[in-house]
């Protein structure tokens, strides 16, 4: 395991809170682990007649406290490692928001951009027959991550209904509304995460129509936070995705530019801002930095030259540990993936709810309930981090923490 790979980042995390907590080594051993993990071979019939082959997992880090919960990605990157790490983040987040489950995560090492919509759907299929006995309303739950989608898990759902003889809805989230899914879980992670930037903007006596902001990613997350905090008055003035960057110090036109990645499929050349090199992103002179693509993205090398004096994760683990001691040292506020982006997983916790009741919600009540969820975090993670003079990442991690501690502890061991 590389010193710096995300397995290594939940483990120090937890470490942390374990020395914090006062948990003893061997709970300590236990929290460090997955619980279950599963390896699959997913071979794939591509459209031309050849035979390709890709590797799938899924990993339930914890289940003490439910069902373990958490999306399923694909992307060429995903190895087991990072599978385990994004599990174990899982975990914390849904400890933190109090909703009933454990944490999981899945991926296929699998590009989707290079595949048709029939090949991705054969391949969503034969990884989720492979994992059929694995998943499941009581057991475990995926829902969209990255290069994953509502029709994914459309897919999802129906190859364990078709296998069941009967639907079970309950078995994904993050479906499309006419199956079953809920309204308000597409731009639940970015509400979320806005609402929160908006929270930790007024924290540090900052006005949203005088603040700035720059946002790495803009796909299902960052996107949408464009949208929301354009829409509250902030100057959206950096955006980027994988393809390339830009910089308009006047503020972008969010509408716009997502009108240009509809048509082009990148922000690359919108006409109304500069391109910039990518790394310069992370570093543009705005008050809020919201990295909302990929993990491992503030590090030892840049963390010095981040100018924001608030960084938002919409993404999970961007932020090295390296990085967090160094953004610490120099008082910039960050607010950790596990409170930031969990608006997702809170939505669909209450997509899961509907499901089981057969009884839906308006989009209000969607929100509502999102919003108060999002807002007893914030309350909760900032106290808790005034109050023992710790960073959030440290005091939410905490707070996850010795809430799974706690449900093993009542739960004992067996045998
Ligand atoms: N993939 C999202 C996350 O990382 C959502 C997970 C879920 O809804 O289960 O939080």
């Amino acid at each position: 395991m590389r010193a710096d790979s995300p397995l290594a980042a939940a483990r120090r995390q937890l470490s942390e809170a374990a020395d914090f907590l006062g948990i003893s080594e061997g709970l300590s051993a236990l929290l460090a682990h997955p619980r279950r993990e599963m390896a699959v071979s997913v071979p794939l019939r591509r459209d031309d007649g050849r035979i390709a082959l890709y590797q799938g997992y899924r990993v339930q880090h914890n289940l003490s406290r439910g069902p373990a919960k958490g999306g399923v990605r694909f992307a060429p990157g995903v190895d087991l490692d990072e599978v385990r790490a994004l599990a174990m983040w899982m975990t914390w987040k849904c400890a933190l928001v109090d909703i009933p489950y454990g944490g999981a995560k899945g991926g296929v090492a699998i590009d989707p951009r290079t595949h048709s919509p029939a090949e991705l759907e054969r391949v969503t299929r034969r990884y989720t027959s492979e994992l059929a006995g694995f998943i499941g309303p009581e057991r475990d739950i995926p829902a969209p991550d990255i290069g994953t989608d509502e029709q994914t898990m459309a897919w999802m759902m129906d190859t364990v209904s078709v296998s069941r003889g009967y639907t079970v809805p309950g078995v994904v989230t993050g479906k499309p509304l006419q199956i079953g899914g809920s309204r308000g879980r597409t731009q639940s992670t970015s509400l979320g995460v806005a609402r929160i930037a908006l929270a930790a903007l007024e924290s540090r006596g900052l006005r949203a129509s005088r603040a700035s902001a720059a946002i790495q990613g803009f796909g299902k997350v960052g996107a949408g936070v464009a949208r929301l905090l354009a829409g509250s008055g902030v100057a959206i003035r950096a955006v980027s995705d994988q393809y390339g960057a830009l910089l308009n110090t006047a503020g972008i036109d969010v509408a716009a530019l997502a009108d240009h990645v509809r048509a082009t499929g990148s922000v690359r050349a919108f006409p109304g801002a500069e391109a910039i090199d990518p790394a310069e992103l992370l570093t543009a002179d705005v008050d809020v930095l919201l990295p909302c693509a990929i993990e491992g993205v503030l590090t030892a090398d840049n963390a010095h030259a981040v100018r924001a004096r608030i960084v938002v994760e919409g993404a999970n683990g961007p932020t090295t540990p390296d990085a967090d001691e160094i953004l610490r040292d120099r008082d910039v506020l960050v607010v950790p993936d596990i409170l930031a982006n969990a608006g997702g997983v809170v939505v669909s916790y209450f997509e899961w709810v509907q499901a089981n009741q057969a009884y839906w919600w308006s989009t209000q009540q969607v929100e509502e309930r999102l919003e108060e969820r999002m807002l007893a975090g914030w309350h909760l993670v900032t106290e808790t981090a005034r109050d023992n003079d710790v960073t959030l990442r440290a005091a939410a991690t905490a707070i996850a923490v010795s809430r799974v501690a706690e449900a093993h502890r009542i739960r004992g061991l067996y045998p």
